[in-house]
């Protein structure tokens, strides 16, 4: 069974974590960072000394160690009960980042929306990142060189994952808007989209014991 996506799209600093967050919020949306995921490992495990070599220079991890990582961590939202393939969707946000990738998940997602935050201006976004180093203790954001070998990194790899899909699938979002514009155009878009069909199970605590009162 494939899991339903969304991806959110874009350069570093679109604000793709800022509405990821959000939208994971909703009930039956599950957001998924692949930096985040990075961010969370130990930096002494073997793929967390890989991540801070690639990140700290503005390139992307290699795609397999990457799609494990992601593999492992869905299993995870579904073992603790975040994640239910059956009704909720996926937001994923920095995944798939290259061409390889989106081939790679082709048959592991189902996608369903990609938004495009797009920036018009490049240089806007070294401003924002520059801001986010203050706030959060990012590495990667603190240095203008390695903000600009991601933009250029984006640039190179990251827009080509465009290509892979299906043009109806992709929704055009400026996120020089601010936030709360940028989740309403997301929202619109989101709301008509068809909800999965689920089976008869209970998706909620509160369904599960009414379905176990019945049983007994
Ligand atoms: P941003 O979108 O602001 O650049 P992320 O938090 O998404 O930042 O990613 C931070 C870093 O983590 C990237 O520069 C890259 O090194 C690594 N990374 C995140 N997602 C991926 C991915 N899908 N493939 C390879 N590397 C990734």
């Amino acid at each position: 069974m494939k899991y339903r996506a969304i991806l959110l799209f874009g350069a570093p600093g679109a604000g793709k974590g800022t509405q990821g967050k959000i939208l994971g919020e909703i009930p039956n949306f599950v957001h998924f960072s692949s930096g985040d995921a990075f961010r969370g490992l130990r930096v002494d495990s073997t793929l967390g000394r890989v991540f801070v070599e690639y990140a700290s220079k503005g390139l992307l991890v290699p795609d397999e160690p990457t799609i494990e990582l992601w593999e492992q961590s869905v299993h995870g939202l579904i073992a603790n009960g975040r994640f239910n393939p059956e009704a909720d969707t996926l937001l994923l946000d920095g995944i798939p980042r290259n061409a390889n990738q989106a081939r790679i998940m082709h048959g592991l997602i189902e996608v369903k929306a990609i938004f495009n935050l797009f920036c018009p201006v490049l240089d806007k976004l070294v401003v924002r990142l520059q801001r986010r180093a203050l706030k959060e203790n990012r590495l990667d954001d603190a240095n203008v060189e390695v903000i600009r070998q991601r933009l250029e990194t984006y640039k190179r790899e990251t827009r080509a994952v465009l290509d892979c899909f299906p043009e109806e699938l992709i929704h055009q979002v400026d996120s020089t808007q601010e936030p709360l514009y940028v989740l309403l155009d997301i929202l619109k878009v989101i709301a008509r989209i068809p909800k999965p069909a689920i089976s008869d199970g209970a998706t909620t605590y509160t369904e599960a014991l009414s379905l176990a009162r019945n049983d007994t």
